[in-house]
């Protein structure tokens, strides 16, 4: 396995209290695979993959327990020197603010360029020449002159594909893209995913795929880990959870997606919100919002069922889930 997340356990000092943010977080990617992470706002799915990267703001964040095996080493172990070189030359990261991300004070070729220059000890001339190579092969038009530009200059796409051109740069093993087209429209989220996942077929990289939206992963994700309230509510290959969801959270999940055949019928929306993570229910953490829940949910804490080699589902009531 390329990267294993062994019992993750991050928590945040807050005014309110200790949030636990993850609890208990397991997971693994392979080499050439993907896997979509997925979870409303708060769920701890982006707060892992921090994690994972050691780029946790720490303070309030700190890790509380757990192991990030990537490539045999436990990357909690290694000094903070160490965990730098990984970043960017073995696990990179494209976030889902291309305009923040990037220093608007440097050319997009400056900044590709300074990858090969700090990290491979490139002449300028050869890195900016591998600059306009990237650019090229994420298709941004007339990169020989677009170079020159600055991240402004750009379109919201544009901008995520130099993003994605950044983390490619050194030919990483594992990159995480943390919700990388939210912030697109439609036509362009779908081309900026279909690039992500070209580049990740043709590199044969990991790839953790975070979102908030199950519509936008059923056509690369090979697997889907399901988050709520810091913790993976179920974990299942991503045909089986189409097909039908062992998990009342994750069956919301797929009934919120919008549908062209549903024309004219309100859209489906999970009742209540997220727990606050300070405060979180006993019992199984989705009960006050779940439409399968008995008095048992409210006080033993659902273990991640074995349902099947592959599959996983923290519900008592995975079976009837499973039946609709
Ligand atoms: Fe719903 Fe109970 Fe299953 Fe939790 S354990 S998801 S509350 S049915």
């Amino acid at each position: 396995m390329l990267l294993e997340v062994r019992d993750l356990h991050v928590e945040f000092r807050t005014r309110d209290g200790v949030a636990k943010a993850v609890n208990g977080v397991t997971y693994g990617v392979d080499e050439g695979e993907t896997l979509a992470v997925l979870g409303e706002s708060g769920s701890g799915k982006s707060v892992t993959a921090q994690a994972v990267m050691g780029i946790l703001d720490t303070p309030p964040g700190r890790i509380t327990g757990g192991e990030v095996v990537f490539q045999g080493r436990d990357l909690l172990t290694l000094k903070e020197e160490e965990r730098r070189r990984i970043r960017g030359a073995e696990m990179a990261m494209v976030f889902q603010d291309a305009l923040s991300a990037l220093n608007p004070v440097l050319t997009v070729g400056d900044q590709l360029a300074e990858m090969f220059t700090v990290h491979r000890g490139m002449s300028r001339k050869d890195a900016r020449a591998k600059a306009v190579e990237l650019m090229d092969r994420v298709r941004i038009p007339a990169a020989r002159e677009r170079v020159r530009q600055y991240p402004h200059q750009f379109s919201g796409g544009m901008r995520q594909r130099i993003m994605i051109a950044m983390a490619i740069a050194l030919e990483p093993a594992l990159i995480i893209a943390d919700e990388p087209t939210t912030a697109l429209d439609v036509t362009v989220q779908a081309q900026v995913m279909e690039l992500l996942a070209e580049l990740q077929r043709e590199y044969r990289m990991g790839l953790i795929l975070i979102t908030h939206d199950l519509g936008v992963v059923a056509d690369v994700a090979d697997r889907i880990a399901v988050m709520y309230a810091g913790r993976i509510v179920e974990s299942a290959p991503v045909h089986d959870i189409y097909k039908a969801p062992a998990h009342p959270y994750t069956r919301g999940l797929l009934d919120s997606i919008p549908r062209l055949d549903h024309k004219g019928r309100e859209l489906y929306a999970i009742k209540g919100l997220p727990p606050n993570l300070t405060r979180i229910p006993p019992g199984c953490p989705f009960h006050p919002r779940c439409p399968l829940a008995r008095d048992v949910c409210t006080t033993d804490d659902p273990p991640l069922y074995e349902v099947s080699g592959t599959r996983g589902s923290a519900c008592h009531f995975w079976r009837e889930c499973l039946d609709g």
